[in-house]
Formats: C-alpha cells, sequence, structure tokens
C-alpha cells in the first residue's frame, strides 16, 4: 500500500510539473560548456547554439572542438570560442573560466559535464584511479564553480552540474564514478543552500541522468547491463531547459525521480530488483 501511494503521488507530482523554460532567455546567453567535444556535452553545446547562444566550449581534444565549434556556427551560436584543457591538472579549471570571462565579457551558464573514463567494471583496488577520477569528475567541477561564481553572482547566472542515478543510488560496477557523482550531489546540494541563504542569485541544477546512447557509455556497458539507453539530444535538451528554468533538479528519464523515491523507502527491494539489470559472471 505504501508503496502504490508513493508511486501515485510521485507520478502526480511529475504530471503537473512543468518547467519555466523560455527559450528566448538563451539568445544571447553567454555560455560555458566543458566536456563539449562529444556525446551529451556535444548535443548541450548544439542546442544553446539553436537558442543563439554565445559560447565557450572546453575538453581537451583541440580538433574535434574545432568541429563541434562550426557546427554550433551553422546551428546560430551568435558567438562562440573553444580552449583546449585537461580537467585532471588541477591549473586549468581556473584557466578556462578566465578565458571565457574574457572572451564572453562575463558569463550567465557554466555546465559542468566533463567526465574522465569510466571503467564500468567491479572494484579491482585500483585507489590511485579513485584519486584520479575525483580530480577530474569532482575537484575540478568544485574549482570551476568557485572559479565562476563571482562573474555568476554580477549576471544572476546558473550552475548546471551534470550528474547520475548512481550518485543517488548506488549501482554495480561504478565504485570509483559513483563516489565523485555523490560528492557532487553534496557538495553541489549544501552550496545551493549557502547561496540562498546569503541571497546570491546562483541557481544550482543537478542533473540526474539514466543511461544515454553516448559511443562511451554505449561501449563500457556493453554486455554488462539489460537497459535501454535513451537519446543523448533528449538528455541534452532537459539539461538545458532545467538550468534556463532554474530547477533544482532535473531527472532525465523523467521517472528516475519516482525510482529515488521507491529506492529511499525501500531500499534492500529496490537493490535486489536493480541486481538482475547487471550480468555479473564470477571468476
Ligand atoms: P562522453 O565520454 O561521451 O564525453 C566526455 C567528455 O568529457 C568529452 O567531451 C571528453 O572530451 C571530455 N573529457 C574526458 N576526459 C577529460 C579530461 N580529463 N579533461 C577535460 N575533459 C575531458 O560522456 P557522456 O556524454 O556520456 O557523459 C556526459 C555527462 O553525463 C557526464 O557527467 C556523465 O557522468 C553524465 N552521465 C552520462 C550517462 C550516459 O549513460 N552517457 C549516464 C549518466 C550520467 P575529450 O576526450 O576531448 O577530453
Amino acid at each position: 500500500k505504501v508503496l502504490c501511494a508513493a508511486g501515485v503521488v510521485a507520478g502526480l507530482v511529475a504530471f503537473f510539473w512543468k518547467d519555466d523554460f523560455n527559450p528566448e532567455s538563451l539568445s544571447g546567453a553567454r555560455v560555458l560548456v566543458t566536456g563539449a567535444s562529444a556525446g551529451i556535452g556535444e548535443q548541450i553545446a548544439y542546442h544553446y547554439a539553436r537558442f543563439g547562444a554565445e559560447i565557450v566550449l572546453t575538453a581537451r581534444r583541440e580538433a574535434v572542438l574545432q568541429k563541434v565549434m562550426e557546427k554550433c556556427l551553422t546551428l546560430g551560436a551568435k558567438k562562440i570560442f573553444y580552449i583546449p584543457a585537461d580537467m585532471s591538472s588541477p591549473s586549468e579549471p581556473e584557466k578556462v573560466v578566465q578565458f571565457a570571462v574574457q572572451k564572453l565579457g562575463g558569463l550567465d551558464f557554466l555546465v559542468l559535464n566533463h567526465i574522465g573514463t569510466n571503467r564500468f567494471q567491479e572494484w579491482s583496488g585500483d585507489v590511485e584511479y579513485t584519486r584520479w577520477l575525483m580530480q577530474v569528475n569532482f575537484l575540478s567541477y568544485v574549482a570551476l564553480a568557485t572559479a565562476a561564481l563571482p562573474t555568476l553572482e554580477q549576471s544572476s547566472g546558473a550552475l548546471v552540474v551534470v550528474s547520475s542515478l548512481t550518485g543517488k543510488m548506488p549501482t554495480p560496477f561504478t565504485t570509483s564514478y559513483s563516489a565523485t557523482k555523490f560528492a557532487l550531489d553534496g557538495f553541489f546540494g549544501s552550496l545551493r543552500h549557502e547561496l540562498i541563504m546569503q541571497k546570491r542569485n546562483v541557481s544550482v541544477t543537478l542533473c540526474i541522468l539514466g543511461l544515454i546512447d553516448t559511443a562511451s557509455a554505449l561501449e563500457y556497458t556493453r554486455g554488462k547491463v539489460h537497459l535501454s539507453a535513451s537519446p543523448a539530444p533528449e538528455a541534452a535538451l532537459a539539461i538545458v531547459r532545467g538550468g534556463a528554468a532554474r530547477a533544482d533538479e532535473v531527472f532525465y528519464p523523467r521517472w528516475l525521480r519516482q525510482l529515488c523515491c521507491l529506492w529511499t523507502l525501500f531500499p534492500s527491494s529496490s537493490s535486489q530488483v536493480l541486481r538482475t539489470f547487471y550480468n555479473y559472471s564470477s571468476p
């Protein structure tokens, strides 16, 4: 009964929930997108370009960024620049934000989306990899947000943080990755409170995604999960809309919100069901 009631309540909330997205608000908006050379970040860049934004792209591969930049121009970006940077280096986040602020004269949106290579395998005991992934997936987000906060405050801007279902509920084969995403939830959830309490008008949107059909995700999950992947362009649009609407959280696909509610209420039985979606062959 409790299960049904929770499902019905969550369903009603999802049904009546509408965001306040105004596409025109993005025309001329100044945006920095990380992890913009591929996957969801690339699609995020294309959506902002269609809405007429001014964009700075960053990732490591310069040649790919150049191609994404050219496509953004054909789609309608008002201005566009790119800066190659490796977020495993602690000095890069500040440099990237300085570059964006200098090129665009400020920032309205900071979209934090990049990730280091995800192994999607059982825990092997590699502590050094976890340390490195924390730097790329978490500490660089903290440094980028910290460097951008003063300029975002001036423009009453928005921080948009791309996370994962596995940053809300742990899933198999994602030990280190899941830890980095839980860290994002904790840090940016706490920062949101503080910004509101200090009456600093910068919104913080955490985006919780399920499996998305990017080349890298399909590659590392192949043969290991029985889950269908959702389209990256749709995931990217949900992120752009949620950021523009200054939503606290975006769930894509939307039913993930109900799944998280169920997991909070019934962690043990939900986890039992969850494990049936993963292939485990004992050595
Ligand atoms: P991709 O692997 O497709 O793209 C990752 C991006 O990050 C690329 O642009 C890559 O470019 C860049 N990148 C990788 N390493 C570094 C680095 N050291 N420094 C700077 N940039 C780097 O990822 P997805 O598009 O699949 O994922 C995007 C976001 O969505 C992530 O935050 C992920 O956690 C989240 N997500 C994705 C899901 C999925 O199923 N795809 C599910 C849930 C969440 P380059 O190689 O040029 O540096």
